[in-house]
């Protein structure tokens, strides 16, 4: 690792005891991060813990209450966006700003604004070309926008905002959106901006973006920093996971669970081989009461996936036994098992739970048609259309339709579209694979109490996440996966520390 300041070198960027109330509500309040040349600073916090509003600030898009900016000793007076690119700082938002019926090249030539020496598609072509080139990107400065893919259009925003000359770039949680791969091949290109003497500012709130990522690790909590400068390499998950949920906010009472309820589901010994390299089941085995949150915690990467796809019909396990409600379901199809009320949450909501391209009228019959719901010898549409009108109106899913195609819905409003489907009167099991992931605290809270009706209503639940926080929110008992097996169990409201240390092998 390279990039961390010498001892007592000033930093390159410093930001102090910043201060943001928005509408009299403190959002800030004693945030800051130093940054040293050519490091990656991680930035770490739950959601909500004021990490984008922080950048934000930095960035010029907000302006702060009170605090200290400085660039290189010298203090900054931020009064816009226009400000800081000035000073050559850039941010990747979350929500990326291109527009989508313009080219790649043309959405540089607008965001320069005359700037940059860039005027016209050709010099904007070039200089895209340029960077992609030094972080081993292909992105095509002639392809419109509206036909890219999110990895697509972010490596698209990295390229931007590098061309516009930024020497300290910010990342507004980069992985949340990617699939394993892509968030590798990111990781990477962050790694050569650093090699390449920028700093960046990579704002995560997975554990896993930090080790072998990052340089130093910054951690906020409710509005202020809580721990800075932690070197990377040394900070264990454990710590991390301490400072980022606080070990005295994290009791929630657990869900208290009938013991004499009956078991609906069961794992016994349940095996599946890696798939290409990657971890496989060794031997998993759990169950889970009506009414209980099982919380399955663990880095991920550790079995997760292949648990989701053997327990949901979608890949064959070598050996063992899965049962629903007491019928041994190993072999059985997809809709069988459906049939005995299993419903998923997955963790890819658009690749393997709502079809894109449809509507909310069509996603909602889809698992009800086989049932009859919908009429035995044709479709009845207008009941399809009348049942998606009401759910979308009872569930307050903006912006669906019943022919609207769900692929233009925000994350938050398609994952309510998936709990009103999956999470409808008659599961037995229920089981959520990073159910809010990529979500805003407000989806957050709608996903959480949507799991723990379910779970009152006699579901029993198997909530597997990377979140700490949601784990313990949520759980009645915990488990912690790690190389495909059970590391071990705890209680729920355990302390996350003690899950971090299970999730590293380290207990
Ligand atoms: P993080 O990026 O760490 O998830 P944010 O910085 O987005 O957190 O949000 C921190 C808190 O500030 C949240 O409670 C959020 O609701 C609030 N907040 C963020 N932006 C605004 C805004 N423009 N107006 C009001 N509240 C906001
Ligand atoms: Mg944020």
């Amino acid at each position: 690792m390279t990039g961390a300041a010498p001892e007592g070198a000033p930093p390159l960027l410093s930001m102090r005891g910043i201060v943001k109330r928005f509408d009299g509500r403190v959002v800030l309040d004693g945030a800051g991060l130093d940054l040293a040349a050519g490091e990656v600073h991680a930035l770490l916090g739950e959601n909500g813990a004021g990490k984008s509003t922080l950048m934000n600030v930095l960035t010029g898009v907000y302006r702060a209450d009170a605090g200290d900016l400085r660039l290189g000793g010298q203090r900054l007076q931020m009064r816009g966006p226009r400000d800081a690119i000035a000073a050559g700082i850039g941010m990747v938002h979350q929500h990326f700003r291109l527009v989508p019926r313009f080219t790649v090249a043309e959405n540089l030539v607008l965001a320069a604004a005359g700037r940059a020496g860039i005027r016209n598609r050709s010099t904007a072509a070039r200089r895209l070309e340029e960077v992609a080139t030094g972080l081993g990107f292909a992105v095509d400065p002639d392809a419109e926008v509206a036909g890219l893919s999110v990895a697509e259009r972010q490596r698209v925003e990295v390229c931007k905002v590098l061309a516009l000359g930024a020497r300290i770039v910010v990342l507004d949680e980069p992985t949340a959106v990617l699939a394993d791969a892509e968030a590798a091949s990111l990781l990477a290109a962050v790694r050569r901006m650093a090699d390449d003497g920028r700093s960046v500012i990579l704002i995560t709130h997975r554990l896993r973006d930090v080790a072998g990522h990052s340089d130093r690790v910054t951690v906020m909590r409710g509005g202020a920093t809580v721990a800075a400068n932690l070197p990377a390499r040394d900070a264990t998950t454990a710590e991390l996971a301490r400072w980022m949920v606080g070990d005295a906010g994290v009791s929630p009472t657990p869900r208290r669970v009938d013991p004499s309820g009956p078991v609906r589901l069961a794992i016994r010994g349940l095996r599946v081989p890696g798939e290409g390299g990657g971890v496989g089941l060794e031997g998993i085995d759990l169950a889970v009461r009506g009414g209980e949150i099982l919380g399955v915690a663990g880095v991920g990467g550790n079995g997760q996936q292949p648990l989701v796809d053997v327990l949901t019909g979608l890949a064959p396990a070598t050996g063992g036994v899965v049962e629903l409600d007491g019928c041994a379901v190993v072999t059985a199809s997809v809709a069988q098992r459906r049939d005995l009320g299993l419903r998923v949450i997955p963790a890819s909501r658009m690749a393997s739970g709502l079809v894109g391209a449809l509507g909310a009228a069509a996603n909602l019959a889809l698992t009800r048609v086989r049932g009859g719901d919908f009429g035995h010898f044709w479709l009845d549409r207008r009941r399809m259309r009348e049942f998606s009108e009401a759910t979308i109106a009872s569930h307050a899913i903006h912006g669906a339709g019943a022919d609207r195609p769900v692929r233009l819905l925000s994350g938050g409003n398609a994952q309510k579209l998936l709990l009103a489907r999956e999470l409808a009167p008659g599961a037995a099991v229920v089981v959520a694979h990073s159910p809010t992931r990529g979500l805003d605290i407000q989806a957050c809270g709608l996903v959480h109490g949507a799991l723990r009706r379910a779970a009152d209503a006699g579901a029993a639940c198997l909530l597997i996440s990377e979140d700490i926080e949601e784990i313990l929110a949520l759980s009645s008992r915990i488990l912690v996966m790690s190389r495909g097996r059970i590391a071990g169990e705890l209680p729920g409201g355990s302390p996350a520390s003690r899950i971090g240390a299970l999730m590293l092998g380290h207990a």
